[in-house]
């Protein structure tokens, strides 16, 4: 009998990429050992992503579904999928046809090979535009200079996972997830294979800028806690230097000068208030992780599914 390969793919607005991804995901298999069945997740759609997915299903017994019942975001969508599958692999990847399908027997080889986790990373080709590319490497420049661990470069949500490797990233208790440092912090024995993404099939991406950044700040913070540090030493190094000052002020005063420091005054204070305002923010950002945390809601809803 063959091992069975679940495909988990989070779908926001994506209709009509739902049926090209099985197709190519048919194509890719059919030269493999491999039984494969197909979990999408449809993450508050407004198109007509539901009803692709129905048809789809209706025609393919290896079709399966989870509709959230509002958008709860790419990473959370994913993690809807992930505790949905019972499979002794997981593949997770996005329905876009950014991450090729025609890799798959690649990641099933290296999984032969004894790897548990095989991940992908992403070249830069002409399909990642100048500011994704430039974003994305400051990103993880900044979160391998913050954190103790060194994810790479372009590291995607596309990857592959055994049983006993997802069994430990689905323990992790952690309410705001970022899956690409999460899968790296539980270990086991990891590979990875480079892939040239594609340009998206059709429509555009669902990650708009404001939700990048709010995914960039997720993954520091909650993978570091040096902007903290910042913080302390940062104010700990105006508090000494503002000492320093008081020998000026003392002598401005005898001297009878003090009422022309006005403009100094003022720029001070705007510099200081700049600067404790960004300490407060980075204490803040902490503060409400730990506050989602506590509250301890759950990562999605569902509104229907087909298991
Ligand atoms: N996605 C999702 N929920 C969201 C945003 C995105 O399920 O709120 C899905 C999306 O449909 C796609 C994958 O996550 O399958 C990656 O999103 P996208 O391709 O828009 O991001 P990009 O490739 O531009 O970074
Ligand atoms: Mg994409």
């Amino acid at each position: 009998m063959n091992k069975l390969v679940e495909i988990v793919i989070p779908a926001h607005n994506e209709e009509h990429n739902i049926p090209v991804i099985y197709s190519a995901i048919h194509n890719a298999i059919a030269e493999t050992n491999y039984d494969f069945k197909v979990l999408f997740v449809d993450d508050g759609s407004t198109d007509g992503t539901l009803e692709a997915i129905h048809v789809l299903s209706a025609h393919h017994d290896n079709v399966f579904y989870i509709s959230l019942s509002r958008n709860f975001g790419h990473q959370n969508a994913l993690k809807a999928g992930l505790d949905a599958s019972s499979a002794d692999l997981v593949i997770m990847m996005d329905a876009d046809m950014q991450h090729p399908p025609a890799l798959i027997p690649s990641l099933l080889r290296a999984h032969e090979e004894g790897y548990d986790v095989v991940y992908t990373v992403r070249k830069d080709n002409e399909h990642i535009s100048f500011a994704k590319k430039h974003t994305a490497n400051l990103f993880y420049k900044l979160m391998n200079y913050l954190s103790e661990m060194e994810i790479e470069p372009g590291s995607a949500d596309f990857r592959l996972m055994n049983r006993k490797t997802l069994d430990a990233l689905l323990s992790m208790p952690d309410q705001e997830i970022f899956y690409r440092g999460l899968v790296k912090w539980i270990g086991f024995k990891q590979t990875k294979i480079e892939y040239e993404p594609q340009a998206r099939h059709t429509g555009v991406t669902k990650y708009s800028t404001k939700k990048m950044l709010k995914f960039a700040i997720t993954g520091i913070a909650t993978f570091s806690n040096k902007p903290l540090y910042f913080a302390a030493y940062m104010g700990f190094t105006f508090a000494i230097l503002s000492v320093l000052y008081i020998p000026y002020i003392i002598y401005a005063f005898y001297s009878g000068t003090e009422v022309h420091g006005w403009a100094s005054i003022v720029a001070t204070l705007a510099f200081f208030g700049g600067i404790i305002l960004m300490m407060l923010g980075i204490v803040g950002i902490y503060l409400g992780k730990l506050f989602e945390q506590s509250k301890n809601r759950p990562q999605y809803l569902v509104k229907a599914a087909k298991l």
